[in-house]
């Protein structure tokens, strides 16, 4: 009992890293005003039939960019 549950964190959160890896967009983006990277914040949106992410630069900018 005890020892499946200090190995649970071990065989589940590989595949969960990776489920949220797999729906976090990765193009690297850049901001337009100050060209530093930004990075998605975890926010979508549909808009006209188009995914859309919400991605904010070192700066605090907030950019919504179409994702496929
Ligand atoms: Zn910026």
């Amino acid at each position: 009992m005890m020892r499946s549950m200090l190995t649970w964190p071990q065989r589940w959160l590989p595949p969960v890293l990776a489920a949220f890896m797999a729906v976090t967009p990765t193009t690297p983006q850049l901001c337009p005003q100050d060209k530093t990277p930004m990075t998605a914040t975890g926010n979508t949106r549909q808009e006209n039939g188009k995914m859309l992410a919400e991605y904010k630069c070192e700066q605090g900018h907030l950019y919504w960019v179409a994702v496929d």
